[in-house]
């Protein structure tokens, strides 16, 4: 990318050859009254759905602007169907784990309630702000969905069977429980736990499900988030699109 636009942007409007592209003013504002674009300047775009495009910056104005989309940079880029099941916990490191979880190729992130889970409610819509800004800023074309806030024992209730599921279980701390004990699988989901881990309860409840495969991440405690990029990572790499 380093010969390309060096501002990406995402955009809810279709993106294709031709199309204009108006701008909000905080848009607006951060093109032109931050990053002094002038008319003619361009810009890459993504939606999470087109791919990228190279744009052109055909009026810029203080509170408005358009956008001429040129042609297409790249192709929509989706990621393994994996999703991210956590637990959030204080708002500096929820929002990592959402930034992170778009970087690491997550689909989907989906924020849970666990027993030893902590905040009551989440801000889907600031979560889902991070998402698209994590996108912009590591040359991803897709940006994965950020679902409400969920109890753990509905999400299991409902649970997709074809979709399997990696535990990443702090009580098998160290042991050889790795992905490999895992079925083929076309659609995945893996389960990081709140700081104060997961209740035997659930810990018994998710180890006698049958699409749950446990999994160690290492001889030492991980924290929450460190947990889930590490489990996004041994995912990637050994199952995933890091292959
Ligand atoms: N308070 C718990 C640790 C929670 S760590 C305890 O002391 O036992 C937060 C979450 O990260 C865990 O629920 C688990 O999903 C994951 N995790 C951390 N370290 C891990 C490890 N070594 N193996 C597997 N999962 C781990």
């Amino acid at each position: 990318m380093s010969d390309g636009p060096k501002i990406r942007l995402h955009v809810d409007h279709p993106l294709a050859t031709g199309e204009r592209v108006a701008l909000s003013r905080d848009k607006a504002h951060y093109l032109f009254g931050v990053m002094r674009l002038t008319e003619g300047a361009e810009v890459a775009l993504i939606n999470g759905r087109d791919g990228e495009w190279r744009a052109v910056v055909a009026e810029a104005g203080k509170r408005g602007g358009v956008l001429e989309v040129a042609e297409r940079t790249r192709e929509l880029q989706v990621p393994p169907d994996l999703w991210l099941l956590f637990a959030p916990i204080r708002k500096a490191r929820t929002d990592f784990i959402v930034e992170k979880a778009v970087e690491m190729g997550a689909a989907r992130i989906c924020p849970v309630q666990t027993e030893f889970t902590n905040a009551e409610r989440i801000r889907r819509d600031r979560l889902q702000a991070h998402a698209v800004e994590a996108a912009e800023q590591c040359g991803g074309t897709f940006v994965p969905e950020v679902e409400e806030l969920r109890g753990l024992a509905q999400v299991l209730a409902d649970w997709p069977e074809d979709r399997h599921l990696i535990f990443a279980d702090e009580s098998a701390l160290g042991a050889a429980a790795g992905l490999a004990a895992a079925p083929d699988a076309a659609k995945w989901a893996i389960l990081v736990g709140p700081e104060g881990g997961f209740s035997p309860a659930e810990r018994d409840r998710l180890r006698a499900l049958p699409f749950v495969t446990p999994i160690s991440l290492g001889p030492r405690i991980l924290r929450a988030d460190t947990a889930a990029v590490a489990a996004l990572a041994l995912f990637q790499a050994e199952r995933g699109d890091w292959r």
